[in-house]
């Protein structure tokens, strides 16, 4: 068995954001680095939370990444099962060995009577330590009633790999509950035996355990468990840095950003450094320089602030760097339905134009459309356009009927078309903006298009005339 194992241990409790992707990347970055063991463990003892689905929608998203485990749910290992209602009963007999060993007792109260207890405690003003009310005697424990831990409050001191040196005074230690009344563990009972049992050497995880982690530590020692290394994470911040990053800031489901035909490995770039950086101003990592330069020394402690527009940037540099057959490998499913009747040669010359402006490949179609398509003509394009609205329909139609007479001859060769066009601008003296912009939006009608010439080069010479001359008839009725 390797030395260093890591684990990501989701609940299946709905969809994979992007601080849940953040620490399975990490996690698996410092299990890769190792030549070490990444394992997937689904934590689904709160069956009240799970949500259907999500299981698959969790491995899914991690495949998309290319996060692979080497234990798991669904491919097994030495620790098998890993998903944690398959193995109630070996919680039950760690429950009953601190049973044994008098550090579990069932709990005698009933949910009316601690909150009662509770209740008073907070008009006395003091805070409710469950501790205070624990039974002199211990009932024996049937292995059906909710069952807490007996803990043994005292202060600690101890090390984070991220956070450093981390104290807490003995108040935060209380009797929490190991077992739940419908046979389920907690969360905070299991994790711990699973990681021991597991082997697990670090565990990452979000900030939100810290304040737990005291608990742990106390029961740590009760069942006589050296704990892993904990590797804390800093918390992903929406744009402004202040808050918690929230759905509204963006914070989606990961498998959306797959539909919307985000590149993996520009998202896994991303992802790598919300939080971490190589110590360069370098940003673009492949994902075996990952794997090299990643560094736990070089997590931040403080929040990683989640900016879209640098996803969107990050996107657009993996887009760039393609070669179109590449490219044309990974639109597969992202063309508009028009552009099945086109063949591979006049698709690979539609996306070479666009290759430089796609942010992501949903936006194939709104970008490409009018080279498989002829759009209606909406004349108020024309009316709209800044260079454009001061002409009347009749100069309109003569620049067009000139233009019709300078291409008709044309090879439609981009040095053919530049030559054409620059002499057209002379005997018609208009500017370029202006003739340019009339000839872009008879071919297209689309707010934006690729440079012109090049456009009507892959559109060709009987689809560039013919939709000049369509607008010449609608304009001479
Ligand atoms: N099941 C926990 C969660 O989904 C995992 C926390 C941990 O990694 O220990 O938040």
């Amino acid at each position: 068995m390797a030395d260093i194992r890591t684990r990501f241990a989701p609940s299946p409790t709905g969809y994979m954001h992007v601080g849940s992707v953040r620490t399975a990347l990490f996690a698996w970055l410092i299990a890769r680095q190792a030549n070490g063991e990444f394992i997937l463990r689904i934590e689904d003892t709160d069956k009240a939370r799970e949500v259907e689905g999500s299981i698959k929608h969790i491995m899914d998203s991690l495949i998309f990444l290319g996060i692979n485990w080497d234990e798991g749910p669904d491919i097994g290992g030495q620790f098998e099962p890993y998903i944690q209602s398959e193995k109630l009963e070996t919680y039950k007999q760690w429950a009953q060995t601190l049973v044994d060993s008098g550090r579990a007792y069932p709990d005698p109260y009933s949910q009316e009577e601690l909150n009662n207890l509770r209740e008073k405690a907070k008009n006395e003003k003091r805070p409710f330590l469950f501790r205070d009310h624990r039974p002199e005697k211990f009932e024996t424990w049937d292995g059906k009633a909710t069952l807490r831990f007996k803990s043994d409050p005292k202060p600690y001191t101890w090390h984070d790999e991220v956070m450093g040196k981390l104290s807490t005074g003995p108040e935060v230690i209380d009797d929490f509950i190991i077992m739940k009344n419908d046979g389920y563990p907690t969360y905070n009972f299991c994790h711990i035996i699973d990681d021991y049992l597991m082997d697990i050497s670090h565990i990452v995880r979000s900030q939100e355990f810290i304040s737990s982690t005291p608990k742990f530590l106390n029961l740590y020692e009760a069942l006589e468990f050296d704990h892993p290394k904990f590797v804390t994470l800093p918390p992903v911040m929406g744009a402004d840095g202040k808050k918690k990053l929230s759905k509204r800031d963006g914070s989606k489901d990961i498998l959306d950003y797959k539909k919307e035909g985000y590149d993996p490995r520009a998202l896994m770039n991303f992802l790598a450094t919300l939080g971490w950086n190589d110590g360069t101003t370098k940003e673009i990592f492949s994902k075996e320089e990952l794997i090299e330069k990643f560094d736990i020394k070089r997590i931040n402690k403080s929040g990683a602030k989640f900016d879209e527009q640098r996803l969107i940037w990050l996107n657009g540099q993996y887009i760039r760097s393609m070669d179109i057959d590449e490219l044309y490998e990974k639109v597969t499913n992202f063309w508009p339905n028009s552009a099945k009747e086109y063949d591979t040669a006049y698709k690979k010359a539609v996306l070479g134009l666009v290759q430089e402006r796609i942010k992501f490949y949903k936006e194939l179609p709104e970008l490409t459309i009018f080279f498989f398509e002829e759009a209606d003509p909406e004349l108020n394009m024309i009316k709209d356009n800044k260079f454009l609205k001061a002409m009347n329909n009749s100069e309109i139609k003569e620049l067009l009927d000139a233009t019709i007479f300078s291409l008709k001859d044309s090879d439609f060769s981009i040095d053919d078309l530049n030559h054409r066009l620059n002499k057209l601008l002379e005997s018609t003296s208009k500017k370029p903006a202006e003739l340019f912009s009339l000839i872009r939006i008879t071919t297209t009608w689309a707010t934006a298009s690729p440079p012109l010439v090049e456009s009507l080069a892959v559109l060709g010479k009987e689809n560039t005339l013919s939709r000049i001359n369509k607008l010449i008839d609608i304009i001479s009725k």
